[in-house]
């Protein structure tokens, strides 16, 4: 007899597998980080297929397989159709799987992580702004959720004063330091990608760490350069993708 386990999860990523069956990246309440096998998942009609489309939020059961896990069940708790419909909303929900399939090992439970996943999808399927503002909104919205994701795991670079003497006039955002340096340590650092960022990008960075999300979105934040010291800072960190 097999266990049959049963958690809340939010599909992340899927590829295909011989003939019908999926390969599925979850994240889950109670397992972390979860890869399943949805067999013959993609046969038309299949019931576990439409509670199992990409960013749904289900409960899930799933047996273990000698080899993998087996998804034997998923019914849907919130389909999320204000994300799904949405063209540059569902771009941000695949750079955020990306994001949490790079850097989470599998089967680690952290509640935290689980939390703020899950209010994040929500916040994303409710948001609504204007059509000159969204790109920018959207934007502001998933270097909040990286941040903060790189932050709950420990990662969080330093963002208010210089990293090495502590100097409270610190512009350039080093990646090998962790965070911002000031402009007289920044001349000995060898670090190809430090780079000098604007005063309202501080402010932006600055903002994430103070607030929540609804209020860090209800600001009218400015960014420039934000966009590439993440990019820069990711790629420094240790990645844990298979
Ligand atoms: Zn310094």
């Amino acid at each position: 007899m097999f266990i049959r386990y049963r958690t809340e999860a939010i599909f992340l990523r899927k590829s295909k597998r011989f003939e019908a069956d999926e390969y599925l990246i979850v994240y889950t309440k109670d397992f972390g980080k979860l890869g399943v096998t949805g067999k013959s998942i993609r046969k038309i009609k299949s019931k576990l297929r439409s509670n199992s489309e990409l960013f749904c939020y289900s409960d899930i059961e799933f047996i273990r397989g000698r080899y993998y896990n087996i998804l034997t069940d998923s019914e849907a708790v919130e389909s999320f159709s204000g994300l799904r419909s949405d063209l540059a909303k569902i771009s941000v929900a695949f750079k955020i799987a990306h994001l949490l399939d790079s850097f989470l090992a599998e089967e680690e439970e952290d509640p935290t992580l689980w939390n703020f996943i899950k209010k994040s999808f929500y916040e994303l399927d409710k948001l609504d702004f204007e059509e000159s503002q969204k790109k920018k909104k959207l934007q502001a919205f998933y270097y909040y959720f990286a941040f903060k994701f790189l932050e709950i795991l420990g990662y969080g670079p330093e963002i208010s004063n210089c990293t090495i003497d502590k100097n409270e006039e610190a512009t350039i955002f080093s990646p090998r330091e962790g965070g911002f340096v000031c402009e007289i340590c920044s001349k000995n650092l060898k670090d190809p990608l430090k780079a000098k960022l604007k005063e309202v990008d501080k402010v932006f960075l600055r903002k994430i760490t103070e607030s929540g999300l609804e209020e860090f979105l209800s600001q009218d934040l400015e960014f420039e350069l934000v966009g590439e010291a993440l990019k820069n800072y990711i790629a420094i960190l240790p990645s844990r993708s298979s």
